[in-house]
């Protein structure tokens, strides 16, 4: 079965520019998925529908890269672009329908490299340690 698993580099490359692609969505939710700014304002879970592969390093998602998702933008990405977890003051439930909740998590959630770097740079609460 690994034997399936292996890829031409070149033609992973030529799948990069399929990984994601928009379905339907309105000018802002677009927006939401390409600019990190505009995902943190209005957090949106990105369903697996639209995205198979990393928003981040565009690695396509499967058995050697799962699937995460970052709790403060909700972008799909890979376990090497989320290896954060913060306490957020706003988040996304993980649970359907990915509800925003806007209070302080009781516990440090996934984020990926972008929100982290983000939250960073414009602290959030800390997280408990
Ligand atoms: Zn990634
Ligand atoms: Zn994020």
């Amino acid at each position: 079965m690994f034997i399936l698993l292996r890829r031409d580099p070149e033609a992973a490359r030529n799948e990069k520019s399929v990984l994601c692609v928009r379905i339907g969505q309105a000018p802002d939710a677009a927006e939401a998925s390409t600019n990190p700014a505009a995902a943190r304002a209005n957090p949106r879970w990105v369903r697996s529908t639209e995205c198979t592969g990393c928003m981040l390093c565009q690695r396509a998602f499967g058995m050697m890269s799962p699937k995460h998702h970052c709790r403060r933008c909700g972008w799909a990405v890979c376990g090497s672009c989320s290896p954060n977890k913060l306490v957020l003051d706003q988040w996304l439930e993980e649970e359907k329908p990915h509800v925003v909740q806007k209070m302080t998590s009781s516990e440090p959630l996934r984020v990926c490299t972008n929100c982290h770097g983000a939250a960073m740079a414009s602290p959030e609460p800390e997280p408990a340690q």
